[in-house]
């Protein structure tokens, strides 16, 4: 079905986003993969091509362009190009970093930041997690005690995006612990910050060209000037943020599905068993049928959250829904791909094998899928 989506400025800017991956970044994905790491001057490079931030106005540096349809094109090629893990990174940047600056630095804050941000010179983390909570983020302890014109940050946070490349880290901290979610507060950690240090990269089962870590803080002085947002509406701030996160993801998911089924439709074709490609066998022709089909309707539905997202329509509930549907669907085609792939699937020379990996952690990062059934149950009245 043709999407409607898109206008001509969208595809060009997919064509040189295409060139962009073949020539900076699928040659040297496998390095990556085995460092654990992108080089944090692939950044500065796409920031350089016009990939990052391309919101950011123009008064600081970026193109000044509010248009989540570019955002989708990154996150789209990157999974068609088999480099998911990169994806991660700059989708992180772009689609859930920068909404927070945006929506709340000050004149000054924008001034000292975007520039950086749209060039990739400072790339951009969310720090939400710790050790003892992730779902019930009310929950946290991560403290941060005023003292004179500075917060003195105690805590430590884990599985965090971007976590080693990282120079700004919206970091969500207690100002009251005596409140639960309104005693929550972001305040932007820097790269540098006495008391601020970096644990582990941490060993994933996928996703291996994404730093993923944990991060502490030891009477770390933030000044005021790095709050964003008001104290202790924080909580409010990430909720708000949550919906664009959320289909960022589903999103991403869409078509890291859509970019499994293409690898193993050419593999059926060419893969012979029993003298025939093992396509033709029905079992195979149904199985891709039924998850084509099931591909095919939930990027209907994305395309629609995408416009909804534009006229700023898009629910809690709608991202909830996008979001647990397109993974659980990631799963279950990578899963039946590499079925499909027989022994070939299981090897990690194969995009489909990576695909799979990579596709565990969508259910359960940007709010389990769990935890979108509890908003989408809640919005029912139960
Ligand atoms: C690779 C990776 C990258 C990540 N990146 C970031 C990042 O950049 N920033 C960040 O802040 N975090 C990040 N996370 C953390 C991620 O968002 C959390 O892991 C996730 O929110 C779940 O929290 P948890 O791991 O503490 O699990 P828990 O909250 O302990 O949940 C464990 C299980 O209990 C279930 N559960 C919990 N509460 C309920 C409930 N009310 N009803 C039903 N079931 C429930 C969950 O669904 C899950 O199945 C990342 C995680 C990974 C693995």
């Amino acid at each position: 079905m043709r999407r409607s989506l898109f206008e001509d400025t969208h595809e060009d800017f997919r064509e040189s986003f295409r060139r962009f991956l073949a020539g900076e970044v699928v040659p040297h994905y496998d390095g990556w993969e085995r460092a654990g790491l992108v080089p944090r001057e692939v950044f500065s490079e796409a920031g350089r091509h016009g990939f990052l931030a391309m919101a950011v106005p123009e008064r600081h540096g970026g193109a000044g362009v509010n248009d989540f349809r570019f955002n989708l094109i990154i996150g789209e090629e990157t999974q068609r190009a088999a480099v998911g893990g990169f994806g991660l990174g700059i989708t992180l940047h772009n689609d859930i970093c920068l909404p927070y600056f945006l929506s709340l630095a000050d004149e000054q804050q924008a001034a000292r930041w975007l520039p950086g941000i749209a060039s990739g010179e400072l790339i951009t983390a969310v720090a939400m997690t710790e050790p003892g909570i992730g779902s019930d983020l009310a929950g946290m302890s991560t403290r941060a005690q005023r003292d004179g014109d500075d917060y003195v940050v105690n805590g430590s946070k884990t599985f965090i995006t971007n976590g080693i490349n990282s120079d700004l880290v919206i970091t969500a901290v207690k100002t009251d612990p005596s409140a639960r979610h309104r005693g929550i507060s972001l305040l932007v950690i820097e790269r540098g910050m006495a008391g601020f240090e970096r644990g582990r990269n941490l060993e994933k089962i996928g996703q291996h060209a994404q730093d993923t870590a944990e991060l502490s803080f030891t009477d770390v002085r933030v000044p005021r000037g790095n709050r964003l947002g008001a104290e202790g509406a924080g909580f409010g701030h990430l909720v708000s943020n949550l919906g664009q996160e959320r289909l960022s993801i589903a999103a991403s998911a869409v078509a890291a599905a859509e970019a499994a089924l293409d690898w193993t439709l050419a593999y059926v074709r060419e893969r012979q068993a029993f003298g025939q490609p093992i396509g033709s066998f029905q079992h195979s022709r149904f199985t891709l049928a039924e998850l084509r089909t099931e591909v095919d309707i939930a990027r209907v539905f994305i395309d629609r959250c995408v416009q909804a997202l534009a006229t700023e329509e898009l629910t809690p509930e709608d991202a909830a829904k996008a979001k647990w549907w397109s993974t659980d669907l990631q799963g279950r085609v990578c899963d039946a791909c590499v079925q499909l792939h027989g022994g070939y699937g299981y090897m990690s020379e194969y995009p489909i094998a990576r695909a799979w990996a990579d596709a565990r952690v969508t259910r359960i990062y940007g709010g389990t899928n769990e935890i979108m059934k509890e908003i989408i149950g809640r919005s029912l009245g139960l």
